[in-house]
């Protein structure tokens, strides 16, 4: 267990008012949505504003042998964000910036955006971002790509991870890592920003991504249609999906 004077040291060296460890403040980092009665209490929370935070935290925690729960929203239903006794819990909340880069349909964003924010932000420009978990206008994008999260649109536009052309990690050792690019071929070596995705932190501490965009589609139509036969619905399915694939 780390002292008080090296978590001082740590919060001197991090932005101003980043680090928590006020012990009421602390209990609102414990659980995530899976609501786990037996969530540990962090030592501290870091709510990194930089990815100059992001390095300083893991280098502490590497030298001082602390367990690290990276964490966006805290919407993971699976325990993902579940505070640890004795952990520092690093809060990507604060690092919430979206930028659209229209003439290379990217979005350059930091992890904790949520998700419907970078939805509206590129609809702004006619363009679109189509990975739909259904908690997306409470997890973040951070989240999303540590997870690879996806939703009821993924069988028309994929999940999280075909919409991810680069990012921004920060390795256990406080190293910086930018792996992949604005280009659809950027395709050199390893397919390392892949392996990120739905690494669920346990590779590193992703701080900005950079997002696939594409056109705004049409308005969508549903439409509903009764069958006499399971057998006529599912010919017609197979009708409909061999020459256009509905969301
Ligand atoms: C009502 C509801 C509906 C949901 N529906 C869906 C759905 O349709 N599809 C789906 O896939 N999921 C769904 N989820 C689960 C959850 O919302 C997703 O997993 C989401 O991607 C998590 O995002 P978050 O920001 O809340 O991440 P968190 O819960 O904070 O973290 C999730 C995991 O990612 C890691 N992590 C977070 N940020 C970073 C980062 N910057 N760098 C490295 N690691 C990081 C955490 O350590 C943790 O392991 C749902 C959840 C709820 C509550």
């Amino acid at each position: 267990m780390v002292n008080v004077d090296a978590l001082n040291t740590l919060a001197r060296r991090l932005s101003p008012g980043a680090m928590i460890t006020d012990p009421d403040l602390l209990q609102s980092y414990r659980q995530d949505w899976s609501f786990d009665p037996a969530a540990g209490t962090p030592i501290a929370v870091v709510r990194a504003s930089t990815t100059a935070d992001v390095q300083e935290t893991l280098r502490f925690a590497n030298s001082n042998n602390v367990p690290v729960i990276p964490r966006g929203a805290g919407t993971s239903v699976v325990g993902g964000s579940t505070a640890v006794d004795g952990a520092i819990t690093l809060s990507l909340e604060r690092m919430k910036s979206i930028r659209v880069d229209v003439s290379s349909r990217t979005a350059i964003v930091e992890p904790g955006a949520i998700t419907n924010d970078v939805k509206a932000v590129a609809a702004r420009e006619g363009l679109y971002y189509p990975p739909d978990p259904s908690s997306y206008e409470i997890c973040s994008i951070g989240g999303n790509a540590a997870t690879n999260a996806g939703g009821p649109c993924c069988i028309k536009y994929g999940v999280t991870s075909d919409y991810i052309l680069g990012m921004t990690v920060v390795l256990p050792d406080g190293s910086v890592a930018e792996l992949g690019g604005k280009r659809i071929k950027d395709t050199p070596g390893l397919a390392l920003t892949k392996l990120f995705v739905g690494s669920e932190g346990t590779l590193g501490v992703i701080t900005e991504l950079t997002l696939r965009l594409i056109p705004q589609p049409p308005t969508p139509h549903t439409l509903v249609a009764f069958f006499p036969l399971m057998a006529d619905a599912v010919a017609a399915a197979r009708d409909i999906t061999s020459s256009i694939r509905p969301s």
